[in-house]
Order: C-alpha cells, then structure tokens, then sequence
C-alpha cells in the first residue's frame, strides 16, 4: 500500500480514542441511530427517544440530503439540523450529520458533534481539507468504487490538514450485484482492522438497501471485528421521504440492539487470542 504515514497501523501501536460525550470511541462500542433524512421535529424527538430507549449512544439524520435526482427530497437544511440538535439534547445523545458542501461547514459544526462525510464525497479533496481544519470528529465514508488504498488516502487528507479524529464507514460498494443497493465489502472491515488504527465503523442500511438484510449484516460486521456501526431508523419507514426500504422500525431496531450485545460478548471472548487488531469495550451498550 502506498505512502500512509498518518492512517498506517504500526507494530504494537495504540489504537485512535475519540472521546465524543462520555463515549470513548474506538473502546466503546458506537452505535448511531436516526433516519436518513430528517423529515420533521416530530419525527426527529420520536425516533431519538425511541433508539436511546434501545441503547444507541449517537443519533443520526441528514440535514443535506445527497440525492440522485435534484428532484427528490433533498432535507431540510439549517431547520433540520435543529430539529436534530434539540432531539440529541432532549435524550442525551450526541448527533452527526453529512456535510456535504464546504460553504455549509460554518453552520453544521455549531450543532454537530461528529461530521459525516458520505460517499460521493469521499474524495472530495476541499471538502476534507475543510473537515480536517475544524475540530469535530469525521466519520469518513468509502466511495462507492473506491480501493481502501484510496479510501486511506482520503482520510490522510482530514488529518494531514490537522484533525486527528477520523472514522472509517464501510457502507457496500458497487458491483455487479443489483439484488443488494451496495455489495457491502465485509472484508474490507477485517482488513482495516489490521491496516490502521483509525475505528471501523459499519453501515448495513446503505450496505444493503434492504431493512431484511440489516441486521444478520450488522452482526457479520461485529464478527469481522468493527468498533461500531450506523442504522438507519425511522418511525415508519414505508412513508421515509428517502430510503424507504432499508429504514428499521425503532421495534426491529430494538430486537437488534439485542443480538448486537449478545455478539459483542461472545466476540470479546474471543479479543484475547488477539483475532483482531484492537479491542472494543462494551460497558456504555
Ligand atoms: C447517509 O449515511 O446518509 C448516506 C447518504 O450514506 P452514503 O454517503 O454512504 O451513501
Ligand atoms: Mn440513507
């Protein structure tokens, strides 16, 4: 792999800790809930009471929506992000949202506790100098055809501008595998657990594009040794002005919540013969 002094794993090195809240992430176990867009203040204050209650410790939502057609809802901008800003305080979670536009990063980081920058912007090379320039924590996406040579060199990007606190998001890759939205790239999670110490974190709703397939996902990519992982939720995902069919219902979310905790401890019996590149707390879950 080519020249990757900032993102590069070294022999007996310590893994990234990001502290967002009381969560230290790459030793606690992060699990980001929400909607993918959000629609309104009522939706927002539901689903963040409904995942908390379910054990989530980030709650999610798109502000700037990055949609195929301009046609299609596209979010509802600075209102959007204060319906999520006052749904986090509400139930004492801290949010994330997508910057998609570095003219737009001024506002977002006054309410965001953690970036998110998706996947068509993954090498969105002004987009991530600007999103290392701030101090938040960046979830960083993979490109939907990117390499992880190229996904590592993006994130080099963020901290060589000067913000260390960078995450990596699988979220599928095109293939030419049109049953599943996204080919979700399970390997690429072990792979990346050995190649950087940066968390790995899982998106099996984007992964798969099915609500079906997201849980037994989300529990592969525990297995594969992720630190965390991001789930689309929503109140009532047939009506979702974006993403209807990989949105779970806050009752399918909470049976997976469960599922989840049970594969962190059964993995964690399997940390100390060091099968993964570092190790995962679960005591915030
Ligand atoms: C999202 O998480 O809201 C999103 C748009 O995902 P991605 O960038 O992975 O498509
Ligand atoms: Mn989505």
């Amino acid at each position: 792999m080519e020249h990757l002094p900032l993102t590069a794993a070294h022999a007996g090195g310590n893994p990234t800790l990001i502290p967002v809240g009381n969560l230290t992430i790459g030793r606690d176990f992060l699990v980001i809930a929400g909607p993918c867009a959000i629609e309104s203040e009522e939706q927002m204050m539901q689903t963040a009471a409904a995942v908390k209650a379910a054990g989530a410790n980030m709650l999610r939502g798109g502000v700037e929506k990055p949609r195929t057609s301009p046609y299609a809802f596209r979010g509802l901008g600075r209102q959007g992000l204060a319906y999520l800003s006052a749904a986090g305080r509400a139930v004492g979670l801290p949010v994330v949202t997508e910057v998609l536009d570095p003219r737009d990063m001024d506002w977002i980081i006054q309410s965001a506790d953690v970036l998110q920058i998706g996947a068509r912007n993954m090498q969105n090379f002004p987009l991530l100098v600007e999103a290392g320039r701030t101090h938040k924590p960046v979830i960083l996406k993979r490109g939907l055809s990117s390499t992880l040579a190229e996904w590592l060199a993006s994130a080099e990007y963020i901290m060589n501008a000067g913000n260390p606190q960078v995450m990596l998001c699988e979220r599928g890759i095109r293939t030419f595998e049109t049953y599943t939205r996204n080919t979700m790239d399970i390997g690429a999670i072990a792979a990346l657990k050995q190649l950087t110490h940066l968390p790995v974190l899982a998106d099996p709703s984007h992964g798969t594009g099915r609500a079906e397939l997201v849980a037994p996902m989300a529990l592969s990519a525990i297995w594969a040794g992720c630190d965390g992982m991001e789930i689309e939720v929503h109140p009532a995902p047939q009506e979702a002005l974006s993403d209807p069919g990989q949105q779970l219902t806050p009752a399918q979310f909470q049976g997976l919540m469960g599922k989840v905790r049970q594969v962190l401890v059964w993995r964690k019996a399997l940390e100390n013969g060091s099968v993964y590149g570092y190790r995962t707390n679960l005591h915030n879950l």
